[in-house]
């Protein structure tokens, strides 16, 4: 991910923020190349569906698209765990009904990772170091 390439990621997942309905052809035209789009496409997936998560248990939900990308993009869109493989999750370290979606809650993560940290119950809770 270059600078220029994030900073207009941001530039759009903010235009987002302050639109009422996700028009996605101008989603499309602003972000400029096809990459961009798609990743834009894919993050905002990923947002809403973890939002809709957590209003289904209801959790607190307040995770933005700018939120998320900007803490990716800390963990340099990598896992946060390992910080070695591309992250592929959305990963909650205090669990969803506890901790919500939320931009403290939430870390990407790899499948591994995460199969791990599932797998260690208390350890769950464990927050991802910082790079
Ligand atoms: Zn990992």
């Amino acid at each position: 991910m270059t600078q220029e390439d994030m900073q207009m990621l941001l530039h759009v997942a903010q235009w987002i923020r302050d639109q009422k309905r996700h028009a996605m052809r101008k989603i499309r035209q602003l972000a400029g190349t096809e990459e961009n789009y798609l990743i834009i496409a894919r993050e905002l997936d990923r947002v809403n569906g973890q939002i809709i998560q957590a209003r289904s248990v209801h959790a607190e939900a307040t995770l933005t698209l700018l939120d998320w990308l900007l803490i990716v993009d800390f963990y340099q869109w990598k896992c946060a765990y390992c910080q070695e493989k591309p992250f592929e999750v959305m990963y909650h370290p205090i669990p969803l009904p506890r901790g919500g979606t939320t931009a403290s809650n939430c870390v990407p993560a790899c499948c591994s990772c995460r199969t791990r940290k599932k797998k260690s119950g208390l350890v769950m809770m464990e927050l991802p170091r910082k790079v």
